[in-house]
């Protein structure tokens, strides 16, 4: 995986030497001796990762990390401290500064590589959600994507750990935050309460159930429910290489033994903050989707959403000569109703007729808003006739009760006019079903309003098709 790192020491021999490292590695390599310059080359070049040497003049490791992270713009960029000072007390400095892990100098090969591939994974995942993101705001939603505090209570971790004394004390201190802990002693327990769902930290001790640990971590990451969650793993002190495989397997964090109660909450606090920012701004993608393919007015379908429907319905019906029938309903002389009672009647009417062709449709039918008062109800598997007589039913269901047009009950009898074309499946495309229902929608209006008239050569009376399978 080639990323862009930026190496950040105010010694440049060690610039050099972690530079060399990463190059043979074919990463990208920016480099800076001070915490100024940092800033301007992370605005300006927006590396993948950052690994910042903590002792600077002028500004602190710390302090820069602290900037980076509270820029809206950069605050998905992992910091790595590296540090000569490998105390406790810097490791929970840093972490209230943001940093996303900590490798000690001299730096062990294995793990840095180990770190950066599983933080420059995990920012191109952020990345990609992200340019969707932005994608979408065209579509003009709105777009505030900082999670809020959820208050801890709510939250569930699920500590995998032998019963003994230190995790009782774990049990205690996350307690003492406000979260709901559950303490699970076998893997095969912890694996049910983890895949049951609704678990936002899974805390692991490395130490149950032998080698499988490694086999639950990589269950957890291969599980829909869980794919996400994320999992801090507690190891000794110097275990490079179980760090480096566990970090491969998709564990987002680790804490060495004998846990520090502060690097536990900051670590702990940090990864839920993560999932609850990636949860956050995949449900905004999933509500960009539905705007994007919806009506604002009515509620209905789109014509986007039309033409990728119809290239699924086709290449699902291929084969058999299946038939699909498509409706064009049009309001008659809707003209008369925005002049006479004005917009915001005439929106009224649209509304419920919407709601009234929803109710008269089967689960496999699909209404759309085609523009203004015009209606398509696409039919899958429906033949001429059959669909003759959907189109009959939803005139009749438009045409027997008037529509309110205010909240004073005012009503307005409202009639529509129905082209119906039919095609193979196979065969037809979609501009052509809505240009052969145009021109039969075309002979209702000559003739006069309120009726359905069918695609000219669709043989509806004389010479019924087959009777085709309804779904
Ligand atoms: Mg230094």
């Amino acid at each position: 995986m080639s990323a862009r790192a930026l190496v950040v020491d105010d010694i440049a021999a060690n610039v050099r030497l972690l530079e060399a490292k990463l190059l043979v590695e074919y990463y990208e390599v920016l480099t800076a001796n001070d915490g100024a310059t940092v800033l301007e080359i992370v605005a300006e070049s927006m590396p993948d990762i950052v690994l910042l040497d903590v002792m600077m003049p002028g500004m602190e490791g710390f302090e820069v990390c602290q900037r980076i992270k509270e820029n809206p713009a950069t605050v998905y960029i992992p910091a790595v401290m590296v540090t000569a000072l490998s105390e406790v007390s810097g490791r929970v400095k840093g972490l209230e500064a943001g940093a996303d892990a900590f490798l000690t100098k001299p730096v062990n090969d294995l793990a840095l590589f180990a770190r950066i591939r599983s933080l420059v994974r995990l920012k191109r995942a952020i990345d990609e959600w992200r340019a969707r993101e932005f994608t979408f705001t065209q579509f003009g939603l709105n777009n505030t994507i900082a999670p809020e505090d959820t208050d801890p209570s709510m939250l569930q971790v699920l500590l995998v750990a032998d019963e003994y004394g230190p995790s009782q004390r774990i049990v205690d201190t996350l307690s003492e935050e406000g979260y709901s802990v559950e303490h699970s002693t076998s893997i095969d327990d912890a694996t049910i309460k983890a895949l049951d769902g609704d678990v936002h930290l899974i805390l692991v001790d490395d130490r149950v159930g032998g080698n499988d640990v490694l086999r639950f971590c990589s269950q957890l990451r291969s599980s829909g429910v869980t794919r996400h969650s994320p999992i801090l793993i507690m190891l000794d002190d110097g275990d490079t290489e179980r760090l480096a495989k566990v970090l491969d397997l998709g564990v987002n964090d680790y804490l060495k033994r004998p846990v520090n109660k502060n690097e536990l909450t900051a670590r702990a606090k940090t990864q839920i903050r993560r999932k609850q920012f990636e949860d956050n701004l995949s449900q905004q993608y999933e509500k960009s989707l539905t705007v994007a393919v919806t009506d604002s007015l009515t509620g209905l379908y789109n014509r986007r959403y039309l033409e990728t429907l119809f290239e699924e319905l086709s290449s699902d019906l291929r084969g058999g000569g299946k038939p699909i029938s498509l409706l064009i309903m049009d309001v008659d002389h809707f003209k008369a109703v925005n002049d006479d009672h004005g917009h915001a009647a005439g929106d009224e009417v649209l509304r419920g007729l919407a709601q009234r062709v929803l109710s008269g449709i089967r689960g496999f039918d699909t209404a759309i808003r085609l523009g203004g008062e015009e209606f398509v109800m696409l039919m899958p598997n429906v033949d001429g006739r059959s669909a003759v007589i959907a189109a009959n039913r939803l005139r009749e269901m438009i045409d027997v009760t008037p529509f309110e047009i205010d909240d004073k009950g005012q009503t307005l009898k409202v009639t529509m006019s129905i082209g119906v074309a039919t095609g193979a499946a196979d065969e037809i495309g979609l501009n052509d079903l809505l240009e052969r229902a145009d021109q039969a929608l075309y002979t209702v209006k000559n003739g006069g309003p309120n009726r359905v008239e069918v695609a000219d050569d669709l043989p509806v009376d004389s010479d019924p098709l087959p009777e085709a399978a309804r779904a």
